[in-house]
């Protein structure tokens, strides 16, 4: 057997609140994802070889609507679509901490405007929005904006893509901590909107409200991701996330 090649070092200091040194050859290796590729206007983008998939394109046997029932949207051509007046509808995965990838485009016939204009909306945990809304050209509330945490943070920047061509959030979730009835820790959220960071680190204060402050209530550490039914036919394509965990270990 051919004898293993040393990595690293055994002789350097110690790393500070961590048992290795530095470039330390025993510490556990990354492990290996095979990545995917970046959506077109054409075609979505293939998810990296880990990812958990939400929706693929073709059903929504991962999805349901109101009391358990069949998500009532329509799928065709890919992507499904919001049905208006039947609900948002909730995936049957429940998570947490995680990177989450979603692309979805407003209608390509522009009617209404503000709020009227696209609107839907991405909420982790079933809770926490960051909304979906046509804001090319369509000013509104900031903190209603396209990518904003609604009700509480407007977007850093608005990078909005015309309506009807398809749009990516690629988020990175920190879920809040609880211990007992207590907030520990705040939600923290990282999103990038077309590949431009429109949130860094920013703490979530608690639960989506309409013009109200929110109320924070304890709840699971993980829960289903909802997508909003708010009258608008938004479309969304290629769902899915990836758990995040393991900083602890290495
Ligand atoms: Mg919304």
């Amino acid at each position: 057997m051919a004898e293993q090649k040393k990595l690293g070092y055994d002789d350097t200091p110690m790393l500070p609140d961590v048992p290795w040194h530095v470039h330390d050859g025993n510490r556990p290796q990354p492990r290996v994802v095979t990545p995917g590729t970046f959506a077109t206007q054409d075609a979505p983008g293939l998810p990296p070889s880990d990812a958990i998939i939400l929706f693929n394109g073709e059903n929504l046997d991962g999805w349901k609507g109101k009391n358990d029932t069949p998500a009532p949207w329509k799928v065709e051509n890919g992507y499904m679509e919001v049905v208006p007046k039947t609900g948002d509808i909730v995936s049957r995965e429940e998570f947490g901490d995680c990177q989450l990838h979603v692309e979805w485009a407003a209608p390509v016939e522009v009617s209404g405007d503000g709020q009227g204009r696209g609107n839907s909306g991405v909420f982790l945990m079933s809770r926490y929005e960051i909304q979906v809304l046509d804001c090319f050209e369509n000013p509104t509330y900031p903190d209603g904006t396209t990518g904003g945490i609604y009700g509480q943070c407007p977007p850093l920047v608005n990078a909005c893509r015309r309506p009807g061509q398809w749009q990516v959030y690629d988020i990175v979730w920190l879920a809040p901590r609880f211990a007992a009835d207590k907030l520990v820790s705040p939600g923290r959220v990282t999103v990038f909107f077309n590949g431009v960071v429109i949130h860094h680190f920013r703490e979530v204060w608690g639960p989506t409200t309409h013009r109200k402050l929110p109320t924070v209530t304890p709840h699971p550490p993980v829960g289903p991701l909802r997508l909003q039914d708010h009258n608008n036919p938004v479309r969304f394509r290629n769902i899915w996330y990836r758990p995040l965990k393991g900083y602890d270990v290495n």
